[in-house]
């Protein structure tokens, strides 16, 4: 297989049954290092969503008739050009969103494992089950692919949030129309340009990129040919989007915000909770779905652990993700900056402390110095809501009892972690949290063989390993007398 340049492969415009498909009108796509213009990208049109549809609809009929071994060798050879390509890809995807480059690079080999994984998988559900049947009948199960996918993804990780969807959709017989988010469309046309590269057959996987999301989604939801929507993104625009299913009952799976407790007792490793703490509260610049978002910290240890943080957050380096030095970049855009703003100023008028603040230099783009404030409480909008920036927001507590209150305390519950060497209380810890995910004793949950999603208002569903492929497949009963 032959490596390509990205940016000269793709063509800055949706792309619809095998083809690049333009329109008379274009949006920017946004450095936010420096606010400069990446790229000009055309507005997909109403009819040309509709036209994604159509193509994904009339691939799914032959594409489901594929056997799962010819579909993953399709598969296959895409993950293959997407790490032939992690270079190209990464610098693309840290100009778009603007996060380390390194970070970048490890997004797109997770993409990559997800779609190696899913490949490898595709076979082992393609298996009819016999199951017990009354005297004189036979009866079995087979599992077919739910039908078109529409799927709606965020600008924080704009590979893997995309391949996460569309390699297990795809491994499972589904066609796929993609709307990546408006911010980060690039990276997307990339590995559609891929997926073509990978000879994947037209109308297989379709984007449609545009900055009217409303309206695309209407599009992608109310298609009578749309059999599932799957979505990742904020709560609030995925109950938007469940209403909208539920006209024509479309399934639904829902990859929703978190708001993860952080909590280190008395009896942590401190230099480990303290590692932990750098690595989940500053990849990406806290723009994670996943980062510790409220510090929970037990009262005796606090000083010891703020001290130790605060050592390190100083060594973060703040600039341009495709400067190697980098250790942080930008947050997405301004809006970002002011609702985060907005966030601190409320809080700090309930009584929240601002113990630190890193001295930053002077930049034309989106930065956002790294901070910790204490003396947060409940009742603060900070503990309510999700951060998404570089901020840390510490809780104090005296007993096991009150750290658990205090975790489950919000209508979130897609992970927790927490810092604790005794064995009895790391059980109950587990039995009590009420998150999807928790990290014991470690902040890092990457894994494409686990199940990645959550409890309570963070959504419905689940992606990754076997769990993500049979959110794309549907059970069939079959019955019959047993001469036949
Ligand atoms: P968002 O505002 O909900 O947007 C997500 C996607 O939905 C984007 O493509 C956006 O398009 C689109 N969208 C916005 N309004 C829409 C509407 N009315 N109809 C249809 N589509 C619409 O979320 P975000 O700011 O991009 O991402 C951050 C959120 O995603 C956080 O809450 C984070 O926790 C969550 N997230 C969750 C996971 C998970 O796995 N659970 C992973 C990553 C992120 P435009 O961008 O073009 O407006």
């Amino acid at each position: 297989m032959q490596k390509i340049a990205i940016q000269s492969s793709i063509r800055n415009c949706s792309f619809i049954g095998g083809e690049w498909i333009g329109s008379g009108t274009s949006f920017e796509v946004i450095n936010p290092v420096d606010k400069s213009v990446v790229a000009k990208v055309n507005e997909v049109q109403a009819e040309q969503v509709i036209q994604a549809i159509n193509a994904a609809h009339t691939a799914q009929a032959s594409w489901k008739r594929l056997s799962a071994i010819q579909r993953a060798k399709y598969i296959d050879s895409w993950q293959r050009l997407i790490r032939q390509n992690v270079k190209d890809l990464s610098r693309l995807l840290t100009l778009e969103q603007g996060k380390p480059v390194a970070e970048s690079e490890t997004e797109i080999l997770h993409a990559a494992d997800y779609t190696q994984l899913y490949g490898q998988l595709a076979e082992s559900f393609s298996k009819t089950q016999t199951i017990d049947a009354p005297q004189g009948q036979q009866a079995s199960v087979t599992r077919r692919p739910v039908g078109v996918v529409s799927a709606i993804t965020p600008w924080n990780f704009p590979c893997s949030m995309v391949m996460r969807k569309a390699a297990a959709a795809i491994a499972a017989g589904c066609c796929v129309v993609l709307k990546p988010s408006e911010l980060t469309p690039l990276t997307s046309l990339a590995l559609a340009a891929l997926a073509q590269q990978a000879g994947l057959p037209e109308g297989v996987f379709n984007v449609v990129v545009g900055s009217n999301a409303q309206a695309i989604g209407e599009l992608l939801t109310q298609n009578p040919k749309v059999a599932k929507l799957s979505f990742t993104g904020s709560t609030h625009v995925g109950k938007k989007l469940l209403a909208q299913c539920a006209l024509g009952v479309t399934r639904a799976a829902m990859e929703l915000g978190g708001n993860a407790p952080f909590i280190v007792f008395e009896d942590a490793d401190l230099d480990e909770a303290v590692e932990g703490a750098m690595a989940s509260k500053f990849r990406n610049a806290g723009q994670t779905c996943v980062s510790a978002n409220r510090f929970i910290v037990h009262q005796s240890i606090l000083p010891q652990f703020q001290q130790k943080l605060i050592e390190r957050i100083d060594q973060l380096v703040v600039g341009n993700g495709l400067d190697s030095a980098t250790t942080i970049g930008p947050l997405i855009n301004q809006s970002a900056i002011d609702k985060l703003d907005r966030l601190i100023e409320a809080s700090i008028d309930l009584g929240a402390r601002m113990s630190f603040r890193a001295s930053i230099g002077t930049f034309a783009g989106n930065f956002y110095a790294p901070m910790v404030l204490e003396n947060v409480t409940p009742n603060m909008p900070i503990f309510q809501s999700e951060i998404f920036g570089p901020v840390v927001s510490i809780t104090s507590f005296d007993s096991e009892a009150q750290a658990i209150e205090l975790a489950n305390q919000t209508d979130m519950g897609l992970c927790g972690y927490f810092y604790s060497e005794d064995i009895e209380r790391q059980k109950r810890l587990t039995e009590s949290l009420e998150f999807g995910m928790l990290g014991v004793n470690q902040a890092r949950l990457s894994n494409p063989a686990a199940p990645f999603g959550g409890f309570k208002q963070s959504g419905m569903g689940r992606e990754g390993g076997c769990f993500g492929i049979e959110e794309y497949l549907d059970f069939q009963y079959i019955t019959r007398p047993c001469s036949q």
